[in-house]
């Protein structure tokens, strides 16, 4: 009989020595202190928002004091969900409270809120590159959220998985995981799904409420842009754009893009996505999609920007025209260049 080991949902053996050091401190100063704001980055995503909300429930489960901000509103199916309603929107924070817990965002400035580093920060986070901005820094690249990291303090600091957090840390996977498609998926983000639907959460609920409750504008926004979509020569790239113009003939608006790019990467042949957003004349949100080992974070880094080897961001100037074969080239690069790699592990196991 095959032995069964003993569940353990602990991060440690997975991580080092100073990540466990980091969380260990985190969790002491966590205890020592009353008042917190809780932040993470602007324009929030699902890990944002539940990596907050579960972070704010543990934190009221120790009797401590929590205001949870963020420069811009939770996408609008969010609201369906326990505490989002208290989200403060502003873009200063007057009183940093005892600590200031940010989470989820790999630079202070990407919170858009003024007045945080005049606190005690602690920065909780999995996105490549950060900054390393805090007093304290707990970094877990490993982590398919940072919710993940935030349910393993709860355990660190003996916190019940009570349904609110559940639900909180249950979201930031299905939707940081891309509903359980990208990289950095482990048994443990199994593990910790299994506690938390044990805890009381409905997968399917949470996932009608997130993936199924957009408006007819929205639906509508998407085949505007979709039947825009542009191939590259080779068929492996494709190009999404939107304006103003656009999105006011269908009567959705930008927020309603959130997924949009994800849809070409549903096509077999191609390998990565990129959507143009436009913020102002010859300004521009970029968003980039890669499928495996396609390096996309790299590109978005050139031009200050960040995010995961698959699902990247920044801001660049100029033409749509002059930029869309710059970032073309650039991503063929990366295809190119994850293929390689891969051909050659290939050929060296053969
Ligand atoms: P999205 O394309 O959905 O806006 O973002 C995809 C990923 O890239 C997310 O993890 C997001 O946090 C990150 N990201 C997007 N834009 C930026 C940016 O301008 N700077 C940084 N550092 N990360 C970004
Ligand atoms: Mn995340």
């Amino acid at each position: 009989m095959t032995q069964t080991p003993p569940s353990d949902v602990s991060r440690r053996s997975a991580t080092s020595a100073k990540a466990d050091t980091a969380r260990a401190q985190i969790a002491e100063e966590i205890r020592q202190r009353q008042r917190f704001v809780i932040a993470s980055h602007a324009r929030p995503d699902g890990d944002a928002i539940g990596s907050s909300l579960a972070m704010a429930f543990a934190l009221e489960q120790l009797g401590k004091d929590v205001r949870v901000v963020s420069c811009d509103p939770p996408p609008p199916p969010m609201m369906a969900f326990p505490g989002v309603d208290r989200i403060a929107i502003t873009d200063r924070v007057d009183d940093p409270g005892d600590a200031v817990i940010v989470m989820e965002c790999g630079d202070l400035k990407r919170t858009g809120v003024g007045g945080l580093d005049r606190g005690f920060v602690i920065n909780i986070d999995h996105h490549p590159g950060n900054t390393m901005f805090g007093a304290l820094n707990w970094f877990d690249l490993s982590a398919a959220a940072c919710g993940e990291m935030v349910f393993d303090l709860t355990r660190d600091l003996g916190v019940p998985l009570t349904l609110e957090i559940a639900t909180h840390v249950y979201i930031t996977i299905l939707t940081d995981t891309g509903s359980f498609h990208y990289s950095h998926i482990t048994p443990r983000t199994f593990e910790i799904c299994r506690l938390c639907m044990e805890a009381g959460v409905s997968p399917p609920a949470v996932a009608r409420s997130i993936f199924d409750s957009n408006n007819l504008g929205r639906l509508k926004l998407f085949g505007a842009v979709l039947s825009g979509m542009q191939l590259d020569a080779s068929g492996r790239i494709a190009t999404l754009y939107v304006d103003e113009h656009l999105t006011r003939g269908t009567g959705g608006t930008y927020e309603d893009t959130e997924g949009l790019i994800n849809l070409p990467l549903t096509v077999k042949d191609i390998q990565a996505s990129i959507f143009f957003k436009e913020n102002g004349p010859e300004d521009w949100r970029i968003s980039m999609r890669s499928k495996g080992t396609i390096d996309i974070n790299a590109i978005a880094k050139e031009y200050g920007g960040g995010g995961h080897i698959n699902a990247s961001g920044c801001s660049a100037t100029g033409t749509f025209e002059a930029l869309k074969p710059v970032f073309e080239q650039k991503i063929t690069a990366a295809i190119e260049k994850a293929w390689t790699a891969s051909s050659s592990s290939t050929s060296q196991k053969a």
